[in-house]
């Protein structure tokens, strides 16, 4: 999932310089210092895609800078949070995994409990159903999370994907 996507480079190239202009001014009315170390993570967090575990991240940062450690990374996913930036995620195996924001509009998630999958998911209807059933119950959302979790029926690429996440794990 965490995986460095080709699908448009110039497209995320703006992308990351507009995140990175965004969390630079954060840090800045925060009256934080900006080290070249924060710059380095957060530029490789927004090119990375999908829900990423603070030691996904670190794997990645360590490519460009292996003298980057555990805490550094932790601190500024942290921050990024803070910004509002990044949204934290806690799925059912209970990991941290944080997602750039504003790269995919609202969406909700599937998760396979025994492969991990995450799924994607944005449907129009259902989301005009809740705001229909808040309406029913005289109350009004803010925001909201959901989250089904099941099993992928495919259970060919559910196998794969659970046999290259072991090899992950054990390397
Ligand atoms: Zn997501
Ligand atoms: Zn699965």
């Amino acid at each position: 999932m965490a995986l460095l996507e080709e699908k448009n480079t110039e497209v995320t190239e703006q992308l990351v310089k507009e995140k990175e202009k965004a969390f630079l001014e954060f840090i800045q009315a925060k009256g934080l210092k900006t080290t070249r170390q924060r710059s380095t993570i957060v530029s490789t967090f927004f090119k990375l895609h999908g829900h990423i575990s603070v030691e996904e991240l670190l794997r990645e940062v360590k490519k460009v800078n292996p003298k980057i450690g555990y805490a550094t990374v932790y601190r500024t996913l942290h921050l990024l949070v803070e910004s509002s930036l990044v949204e934290e995620r806690r799925f059912g195996d209970g990991l941290a995994r944080y997602e750039g924001r504003s790269e995919v509009e609202h969406h909700d998630h599937m998760i396979c409990t025994e492969c991990g999958h995450i799924f994607e998911f944005y449907n129009p209807h259902l989301e005009a159903l809740q705001e229909k059933l808040a309406e029913e119950n005289n109350f009004k959302i803010f925001r909201h999370r959901l989250e089904l979790y099941g099993v992928c029926k495919d259970a060919d690429t559910c196998g794969r994907r659970k046999q290259s996440k072991a090899n992950k794990h054990t390397s």
